[in-house]
């Protein structure tokens, strides 16, 4: 090829094109002209080649600027300058990120894993781990440090991960040379189909450990304990899920490690009850006390709080503390707390309780005045949640 195309031409992209939009297009020629999916055909491998050239310049800021204002002429110096190209290995091997670690594996039939993307990376990645923590509302409310123990893979201390005695005891895999894969071909109905898949020697790592560790028998990780600190945000919720990158399974001989994911659940409250951000409490006096007025005290998330119950209030009223709900895990926002007054009913009254309220009831001001009562359940309902 004596002239380069346009890298923008060759994704099908405009010059104004995103980040998303070009992996995306990326994505779309890379598998097009996947040299699996085109066995022996020269031209397809040009074309996926040039498309990942492209994509190496474009997907980076620095070298996408430095193209646009210089063309071809300013990527002179900078890795594709005389031979024009990247090779194979390096193109397999950013495909693990750009399209995730499934894709070839799934789209080219045989585990190949991205081609290799990890083989450079020692062994597979750990996986992830799952941890439930309780919390309670106080917790909650301020955000808490949780220390606990976690039982999972770790790196094996005596070989650091290596897996081996040491880095003299490695040697190139003879089943796949060091590649990591195989190529296989097979007669399917469609006809022949080459297929990828890691290698079963080396399991796609491409060399072999010859004098292995014998503490970790060549895994490179060991069954134990970590003590991991884990920042709880305030205002998580129940059933919100928390992840900590790296804190999972140790990979095999130097792989990534997983992740640990924190499943947040909610120790229940034995007096208040949360609702979103809100807090409600059911706040329980009597006929007199609601009658004369009265100050209580009432447990909150944060401590407790005095209210003033002034005189006749009604059954089924609503106090609302501004800002004593929980705080939003993602925003300033603050919740409130509902307060819920009950005015308890005796249930059984003695001959002369029973002769008080009897004249109690001949009163008219004890007749119920619906005008001047506590607003309608469906109000209050609208109110509480707009
Ligand atoms: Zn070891
Ligand atoms: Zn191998």
């Amino acid at each position: 090829m004596s002239t380069k195309r346009d890298y923008y031409e060759i994704l099908g992209v405009s010059k104004t094109a995103s980040q998303d939009e070009i992996k995306k297009a990326y994505r779309k020629v890379a598998m097009q002209y996947h040299p699996d999916r085109n066995p022996g055909n020269k031209e397809a491998e040009e074309h996926f080649k040039e498309a990942a050239e492209a994509y190496e310049v474009l997907s980076d800021p620095d070298k996408r600027g430095q193209y646009d204002r210089f063309g071809h002429a300013g990527m002179g110096n900078r890795g594709f300058g005389g031979s024009g190209h990247m090779n194979m290995e390096d193109i397999f091997s950013n495909f693990g990120d750009i399209f995730g670690e499934d894709i070839f594996g799934s789209f080219f039939g045989g585990g190949a894993r991205g081609g290799g993307g990890r083989r450079s990376r020692g062994g597979a990645r750990g996986s992830n781990l799952r941890v439930k923590i309780k919390l309670t509302y106080e917790e909650i409310a301020k955000g808490a440090n949780k220390k606990i123990k976690v039982k999972k893979h770790v790196t094996c201390s005596t070989c650091n991960g290596l897996g081996a005695k040491d880095r003299n005891a490695f040697q190139t895999c003879t089943t796949c040379q060091g590649s990591g894969q195989v190529r296989k071909v097979t007669q399917t109905f469609l006809g022949q189909m080459q297929t990828v898949t890691t290698c079963p020697t080396c399991n796609g790592e491409g060399q072999v450990i010859t004098n292995k560790c014998t503490a970790c028998k060549g895994e490179g990780r060991q069954y134990g304990e970590e003590t991991v600190s884990i920042d709880i945000p305030a205002g998580v919720m129940e059933g919100m899920q928390l992840s900590m990158s790296g804190k999972g399974n140790a990979g095999e001989r130097g792989g990534a490690p997983g992740d640990l994911l924190i499943l947040i659940e909610e120790e229940p409250h034995p007096e208040l009850q949360r609702e979103g951000l809100n807090v409600a409490y059911d706040l329980h006096i009597s006929f007199p006390d609601a009658a004369f007025g009265i100050q209580v005290e009432v447990p909150t998330i944060d401590g407790k709080a005095k209210i003033k119950v002034p005189a006749g209030t009604h059954s089924g009223k609503i106090f609302r503390l501004k800002g004593k709900g929980f705080p939003s895990v993602n925003s300033y926002e603050k919740g409130d707390q509902l307060i819920h007054v009950n005015v308890w009913t005796p249930q059984t009254l003695t001959a002369e309780e029973k002769n008080m309220l009897e004249k109690l009831q001949a009163s008219g001001n004890f007749k119920p005045n619906p005008e001047k009562s506590e607003k309608g359940f469906f109000e209050k309902v609208r109110d509480i949640f707009s």
